[in-house]
């Protein structure tokens, strides 16, 4: 109250720092498996096997075949604000990869029991380091591994009950989670994924190269039907390249729960993209039905922001005008055969 001393001061202790930082980043078991594949990914993989127990609650471990991390660095990568890939403000400006604020590790290794193992290939012994939910207090052991980096996620919340509350169940949480992957896995074909839950195979995604692989790999992921019933897109303008599958309307959804659109490569959820595709839409499917479609946009990094938030997926266009009559235009021509004949064009 107004008649209480003020009260003094104080910089906050890594540890609390890192819970409130993971109370950003790390909402439920499904955005821990989103982090630790983008790591994989910026590390270079090509395979990333994710195990899964109790929807995520009871473990999470992520191994890949990427570059691995120095024995040196293996603490530092669970510190906040350690990251190697930005080391100036020139490398924030041209950034290729999904992570750079150094804070997903930090944030994770606060609120569970997380165990990092890894290996260069240029080193001849593995390493791992430990860190229980502690200010870092992570004692370096020598471990077995191939090349490539292993991280394992055991009691998420364990230590933060208030966030653990807000878990659901296990079936929700591993909805969320296999949604994760599936993006993951849509927007990147050249690598293999599988996915195992309670020991159980879901998903197991060789690396996809060729249209009929790729083609093969969305059947497994959304349903077999949707290939049978798609077109497939491929066109570009002024700087604009979109490619992908549009479901036809012989096969739509009671729900939005189909859709997968990338913006240079990141799963994104977009107002100006949503309502391109919806008027692309309008004259060929009935009120209520949502289409499916698997599309990727590329367009210069100039002329899009992607990292607006860590974690929404959302996207700022430089000329969302231009982009927009683009998806239109271009998904209402791929359209056209199956609308009525004498509606073809008219809504331009
Ligand atoms: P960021 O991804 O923003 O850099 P993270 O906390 O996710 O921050 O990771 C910290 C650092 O740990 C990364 O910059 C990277 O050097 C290293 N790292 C994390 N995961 C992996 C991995 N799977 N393979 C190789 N290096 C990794
Ligand atoms: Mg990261």
């Amino acid at each position: 109250s107004i008649n209480e001393q003020p009260r003094n001061i104080a910089v906050l202790s890594p540890r609390l720092a890192n819970q409130i930082a993971a109370g950003e980043v790390v909402e439920r078991p499904a955005s821990v498996v989103k982090e630790l594949i983008e790591n994989s990914l910026d590390a270079g993989a090509t395979r990333i096997e994710i195990e899964i127990e109790q929807g995520g609650v009871k473990l999470i471990r992520v191994r890949d075949n990427g570059r691995g991390i120095p024995q040196d660095d293996l603490a530092l990568a669970l510190a906040r604000h350690a990251t190697s890939k930005v080391y100036s403000l020139d490398e924030l400006e041209a950034l290729g990869s999904l992570g750079f604020r150094g804070e997903a590790l930090a944030s994770v290794a606060s609120v569970s029991r997380l165990t990092l193992t890894s290996k260069p290939a240029n080193q001849s012994e593995a390493w791992q380091v430990q860190s229980h939910g502690r200010d870092m207090a992570t004692e370096l052991a020598p471990a077995a591994h191939t090349d490539g980096t292993t991280v394992e996620v055991r009691d998420l919340f364990f230590n933060t009950p208030a966030r653990r509350k807000f878990l659901r169940t296990e079936k929700t949480e591993f909805n969320h989670l296999e949604e994760v992957v599936k993006r993951q896995a849509l927007s990147r074909f050249d690598v293999a994924f599988s996915l195992r839950h309670n020991n159980r195979t879901i998903h197991s995604l060789r690396a996809a190269h060729t249209q009929a692989e790729q083609q093969r790999r969305i059947a497994q992921l959304l349903k077999p039907e949707f290939m049978t019933n798609a077109l497939v897109v491929e066109t570009e303008r002024a700087g604009l390249r979109m490619t992908g599958w549009v479901g036809l309307p012989t096969f739509s959804r009671s729900m939005p729960d189909m859709q997968y659109f990338f913006v240079n490569g990141r799963v994104v959820k977009d107002k100006v993209i949503g309502h391109a595709v919806k008027q692309a839409y309008r004259d060929v499917l009935y009120h209520g039905r949502h289409p499916c479609f698997v599309l990727f946009l590329e367009l210069d990094s100039s002329g899009v922001d992607v990292n607006v938030h860590p974690t929404k997926h959302e996207v700022r266009f430089r000329d969302q005008r231009l982009v927009h009559d683009f998806l239109f235009s271009q998904l209402h021509r791929a359209l056209a055969d199956v609308r009525p004949e004498n509606d073809v064009g008219s809504s331009f």
